[in-house]
């Protein structure tokens, strides 16, 4: 410990700010890949009904294995993508970001490694760094892509007890190709390979969900949340799919009753519209693909996504630009790499305004 600093914080975290996006009051928000249409009246007045009852019995601790919520979630999971899931193959917490730590917690560690592939998801580093895992990351190609045989090679050099992967990828929206999944199972060995598909349910028509591989590959686990397609990101809601064993682990160190009465009723009775909340995911593919052929024919560089958000560039002032449509009330995401700029797909309106600040800005 440095006995000058003040409070006396461990190395690791000294000159850290907390992560997060800038929560700015702005007429149109496209910065943290929220979905735009929130639930209808109807699922609203359910989801209150529901958290009502659960209020006349909040003097007691919630049920600290979330039975009906899981059993929803794997029924939800089993008709897209999840083959056979049973209720012990699946676990919840707030936000897959708290889930995500949970697997860092429970299989890394000190002398353990967790990797990634760079440009991803700026809070990996941030669970390893938590969780006092080492972290590694490898690259990705200049088209964001993964190059497979690369991966294969460095994850079997590095032996990671964690290989962190989004598919669709944050910032980029690349989805990872359906054999990757595979061949970096068994590249890792014991080692835990978490597929992020926090996006997955944007993904393009006929491109399968790695959760149809959970059978196959016993160190397989695939994580996904309520806060994006399903609408749902006030709830903090997130889970995962694995092998029962792989579940067990996890319960070790979650802290007890984690997930409030509070959000698993709300989780709950969202859960019964779901069809209703993910129906707008059809119109916001559409929105995402006409959004990346009108930035093409601004003349700019722009990642295929398989997400609900799309990075452009490249700019030489990025932040100029950034500020630039700030001012002009539309806040998007200054991330990825040095040059480029994300946005989130939001309603037609929204696309319409950021569209014409852009336009004025460049
Ligand atoms: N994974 C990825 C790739 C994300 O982009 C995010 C949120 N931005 C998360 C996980 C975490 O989301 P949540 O905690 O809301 O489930």
């Amino acid at each position: 410990m440095t006995a000058l600093s003040w409070p006396p914080l461990r190395d690791a975290l000294v000159g850290d700010e907390p992560y997060g996006a800038p929560q700015l009051d702005v007429p149109v928000a496209l910065n943290t890949n929220e979905n735009p249409y929130g639930p209808s009246e109807a699922a609203a007045a359910d989801i209150a009904e529901a958290v009502r009852e659960a209020a006349l019995g909040l003097n007691r601790y919630p049920d600290r294995e979330f039975t009906a919520l899981r059993h929803a979630l794997t029924d939800y999971l089993n008709t897209d993508g999840g083959q056979g899931l049973t209720p012990d193959m699946v676990w919840a917490a707030n936000g897959s970001n708290e889930v995500m730590m949970q697997i860092l917690q429970a299989f890394g560690g000190p002398g353990r490694t967790a990797i990634s592939f760079a440009p991803t998801y700026a809070m990996y580093p941030e669970y390893a760094r938590n969780s006092l895992t080492e972290w590694v990351a490898g690259r990705r190609e200049d088209d964001f892509s993964l190059d497979l045989e690369a991966a294969r090679r460095m994850v079997e050099e590095v032996r990671p007890a964690v290989v962190l992967l989004p598919s669709p990828n944050n910032p980029t929206g690349t989805a990872l190709p359906p054999e990757a999944v595979s061949v970096l199972c068994e590249a890792a060995g014991n080692g835990i390979v978490v597929i992020d598909e926090a996006y997955g349910e944007f993904r393009r028509e006929g491109v399968p969900s790695a959760l149809e591989l959970i059978g196959t590959h016993r160190n397989l686990v695939v994580t996904r949340t309520m806060s994006k397609a399903f609408a749902l990101a006030g709830a903090r809601v997130g889970y995962l799919a694995a092998r029962p064993e792989v579940v067990d682990a996890i319960r070790i160190v979650r802290l007890p009753y984690h997930l409030s009465a509070v959000t698993q009723a709300a989780a709950l009775a969202a859960l019964r519209h779901a069809p209703e909340l993910l129906g707008k995911v059809d119109d916001l593919r559409a929105e995402r693909d006409a959004c990346v052929e009108w930035l093409r024919a601004q003349g700019l560089e722009v990642a295929d996504s398989d997400a609900n958000f799309v990075l452009f560039g490249r700019f030489a002032d990025r932040h100029a630009v950034w500020q630039g449509l700030l001012d002009a009330g539309v806040l998007i995401r200054e991330t990825g790499p040095e040059g480029w700029l994300r946005v989130s797909v939001g309603t037609p309106a929204e696309m319409a305004a950021f569209r014409d600040a852009l336009t004025t800005v460049m």
